[in-house]
């Protein structure tokens, strides 16, 4: 059954009337590229870059990041590799750079910020994807976006790289996407103000849901908080969506939810442009995208929007896969 799901794998994930959406992979390690051949992923939709930064006794060079970046884009090309810039801190930490002493490491320097108060770093980590997106594949994103102030200090900072390396006479694509992750409560609300900004937003619901309600996404004493499918998330997630469209650009899902079953027809019916998942979860979630119609999608949207409870929205979407799948 489960090499017939996988043989499949490289069907679009195309609904029954004829609605297409991408379905990208998400990794953190070089190696992992294969599994996304492997599992039909349709390019890199994010590449968790801080990993080859961690289990290590020092910064990796522009020179080393340049060659790992380069070497995966020429291994997808033609499809896409968006880079994620360094999102270090909080659970992503190593012993040798940390820790911080911080009382909320997901509350402190992490991810952007983190990057702000270490230019060098920062700026030879721009340099070697920029370099390495020669071929026209490659996109760049920014985490943890908090507000329109910031983004156009990192913005600055990307076209300070920019011109740098034009001076220099090192060639790099001039078209580069350029793309924010929508993470935090307060870049869900400005969705609107962001999306003139940007070409892409990247919504990364790990982080929202952690940041929404109030969880700390590694603590298991609250774990069966920690609810995808609650009003908030999915009135984020909509106004997010719609915001970006509104504005003329893509709309992606990069966090956990998009390899959940029992969420996906609803982000179907969202009409996002494309998904983020890791690569084993492809097959199963494109199969699935392929047995439904984006009629029923969005009537499930529409019914679980209404819901003023989260028990009542997990409720209707398991009866709605038990029933259809
Ligand atoms: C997210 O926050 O949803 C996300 C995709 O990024 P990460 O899990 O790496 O924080
Ligand atoms: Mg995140």
């Amino acid at each position: 059954y489960y090499s017939q799901i996988k043989r499949n794998c490289y069907l679009p994930a195309e609904t029954i009337d004829g609605y297409q959406m991408q379905v990208l992979a998400n990794i953190e390690l070089f190696e992992e590229v294969t599994s996304v051949i492997d599992n039909g992923g349709e390019g890199i939709g994010l590449y968790r870059t801080e990993y080859s930064f961690l289990n290590r006794n020092s910064w990796p060079s522009e020179e080393e990041l340049y060659e790992e970046y380069r070497d995966m884009a020429s291994i997808v090309y033609p499809q896409k590799v968006v880079f994620r810039t360094l999102d270090l801190g909080a659970d992503k930490i190593s012993p040798h750079f940390g820790p911080l002493e911080e009382v909320n490491p997901a509350l402190g320097l992490r991810a952007i910020r983190f990057c702000q108060q270490n230019l060098g770093l920062f700026k030879a980590q721009l340099r070697a994807i920029l370099r390495a997106s020669t071929l026209g594949n490659v996109a760049v994103m920014f985490p943890m976006i908090s507000g329109l102030q910031e983004l156009r200090e990192v913005k600055e900072i990307y076209f300070d790289v920019r011109e740098e390396m034009r001076r220099q006479g090192q060639p790099f694509n001039e078209e580069v996407p350029f793309g924010i992750m929508i993470e935090l409560p307060s870049a869900v609300f400005i969705a609107d103000v962001l999306a003139r900004e940007v070409d892409f937003f990247s919504i990364g619901t790990n982080d929202l849901i952690q940041y929404s309600l109030g969880i700390d996404r590694t603590n298991r004493y609250v774990s069966y908080l920690y609810q995808p499918l609650h009003p908030a998330i999915l009135r984020s997630i909509k106004y997010v969506v719609d915001a970006g469209h509104e504005a003329g650009i893509e709309v992606n899902v990069c966090g956990e939810v998009a390899a959940d079953p029992y969420c996906i027809p609803i982000l179907m019916g969202m009409q996002l442009d494309s998904i983020s998942l890791n690569p084993q979860a492809i097959p199963g979630i494109k199969r699935i995208i392929r047995q439904t119609t984006m009629d029923e999608c969005k009537d499930l949207l529409k019914q679980v929007l209404s819901c003023s409870q989260v028990q009542q929205s997990n409720r209707l979407v398991r009866e709605k896969i038990f029933t259809r799948f």
